[in-house]
């Protein structure tokens, strides 16, 4: 079964389209990564798909149904930018008020809000106001707060941003064992293309289009050129043998770059450059360098 399945799905404010008719399915259970540098649409399209927000054109479902009906809504769990718990009440307070919103009875309230608290390794500091919490801990609150009503389908918008990188890799970690786990299907959009390296299926979007689409290993292949990097003793010599051979290459203060269709071809480059080689490295690209080439942008 497919969570969310998206045909064609167009939003404009005012003039300006910021989603221009996009496709993609989520098959139910998998990691799916909506990646894009700032202003690339992506919250947009995550509002249209948790019915914040209308959409002017195009299909969108999720399990099958429209994302207005509250059945729908009640399987999608929503960990936004900025937090929505209530400073002054303790984690336990404020998922037990988010419970009791969702309807639920007193004792199934107390061991949703029991559950959600285990899972997102909330427990040392459940019974402490949110609004003392470090950064790290209101992510996880915010994550047990989009959990307490038990959804299938769970939503991140850029949950890392503002962590620093220790915490944000207890976050990855937690997300992916809500994935794994318990089988909890999610949707996660960011700016880190490391963020995306875990999941099963990335869509890249930029200006509001979808500019590449694939498994991690995918776009790796696709978009990641092999490069031979290297230091020539005469700058010279060795740019005046990459010019007869029509060989493209960049330079960057003293180091040269050449990007290779395979491996091997940094063989005969070598042997050319023979005793001029001041140090040398053949590397795989990488999936920033991919995203970089695909957007144009560069990661922070
Ligand atoms: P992202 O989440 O990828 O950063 P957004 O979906 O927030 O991108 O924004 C997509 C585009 O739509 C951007 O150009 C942004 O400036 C514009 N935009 C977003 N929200 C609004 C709004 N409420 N009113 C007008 N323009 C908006």
């Amino acid at each position: 079964m497919l969570a969310i399945s998206v045909k064609d799905l167009r939003k404009s404010y005012g003039d300006h389209p910021a989603v221009k008719g996009i496709s993609f399915d989520v098959p139910e259970g998998s990691f799916f990564a909506f990646l894009g540098p700032n202003g690339a649409g992506k919250s947009t399209t995550i509002s249209i798909l948790s019915s914040l927000l209308g959409k002017d054109s195009g299909t969108v479902s999720v399990f099958g149904r429209d994302p207005e009906d509250t059945e729908t809504r009640r399987t999608i769990g929503i960990v936004f930018q900025d937090p929505k718990l209530d400073r002054i009440l303790t984690v336990r307070e404020n998922l037990r008020t988010r419970g009791a919103f969702y309807g639920l009875q007193r004792k199934e309230r107390d061991e949703a809000v029991r559950d959600a608290i285990d899972i997102t390794g909330c427990t040392e500091f459940a019974d402490r106001r949110y609004g003392t919490l470090s950064g790290g801990q209101r992510r996880r609150a915010d994550i047990a707060r989009a959990l307490v009503h038990r959804p299938r389908l769970l939503i991140l918008d850029e949950p890392t941003t503002g962590l620093d990188p220790r915490t944000r890799r207890h976050i990855w970690e937690l997300v992916d064992r809500l994935n794994r786990e318990n089988g909890i299907t999610v949707l996660l959009t960011t700016h880190y293309m490391e963020e995306a390296a875990g999941a099963d299926d990335i869509v890249i979007i930029n200006h509001g289009e979808i500019v590449a689409h694939g498994t991690p290993t995918e776009l790796r292949e696709r978009h990641c050129s092999d490069r031979l990097t290297f230091i020539p003793r005469d700058p010279d010599s060795a740019r005046g043998m990459l010019e007869s051979r029509g060989i493209g290459f960049t330079e960057d203060r003293g180091t040269f770059t050449v990007l290779l269709g395979r491996t091997s071809d940094a063989v005969p480059i070598v042997t050319a450059l023979g005793e001029n080689i001041e140090s040398m490295e053949v590397r795989t690209g990488t999936l920033d360098e991919a995203f970089m080439e695909i957007t144009g942008e560069v990661m922070e």
